[in-house]
């Protein structure tokens, strides 16, 4: 019988660099990130059914209803969750299902699969944060402000994870990821 595959949940702070890993890591092995619905506006390079599906409050709100969300999380003013049958139908073909989400969302799927592997990616120092967040420019200062201050709330659940990963190098970071997953894949409990 195909084995099942790995529910991966990776968070972290605002501009720690957590898209650029994730984009790193699809190309190391057999992941498939999972496509989040969002209620927020989309930048200017984001395409809908790309980066994510851009729905209205009300056909988010029907979703939630209609019990069509693992799970979801107000984020700065704007709805953010995880459409149902994709990641369960991945993970019963075996493959290595990414969730990009946030803390919130994170611990809510960590309660109804157990057997996901929580990921905290953070950069080196908050420094740092702050300075890829204004280099980013796709956000003004109020929401950088607000961003950061949400990273210091963040700060106080890190260690509910199961692994935290420091994004210096983008290679390195990515490369830690593969090998943790690979090492759970061999972990005789799964
Ligand atoms: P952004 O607006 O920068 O794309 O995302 C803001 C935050 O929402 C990030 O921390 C991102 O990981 C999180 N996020 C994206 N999709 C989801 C989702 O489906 N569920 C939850 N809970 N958070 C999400």
């Amino acid at each position: 019988m195909n084995k099942k595959g790995i529910l991966i949940i990776i968070s972290g702070f605002s501009g720690a660099g957590k898209g650029s890993v994730v984009k790193e890591l699809l190309t190391k092995g057999d992941y498939i990130l999972s496509i989040s619905s969002t209620t927020r506006s989309p930048r200017e390079y984001e395409e809908h059914g790309r980066e994510y599906f851009f729905d209205s409050k009300k056909e988010f709100e029907r979703m939630i209803e209609n019990n069509e969300l693992i799970e979801w999380a107000s984020y700065c003013d704007n709805y953010y969750g995880t459409p149902r049958k994709f990641v369960e139908h991945s993970l019963e073909q075996g493959k290595n299902v990414i969730l990009e989400i946030e803390m919130q969302g994170a611990l809510d799927v960590k309660q109804q699969y157990e057997d996901a592997v929580l990921i905290f990616i953070t950069a080196p120092t908050v420094k740092e944060l702050k300075a890829r967040l204004q280099n980013r420019g796709t956000e003004s200062i109020e929401v950088i402000d607000k961003r950061l201050k949400r990273a210091y709330e963040e700060a106080e659940v890190m260690n509910k994870y199961d692994y935290i990963v420091i994004n210096d190098d983008l290679q390195t970071c990515a490369e830690d990821i593969n090998s943790i997953i690979n090492a759970e894949h061999k972990n005789a409990k799964r």
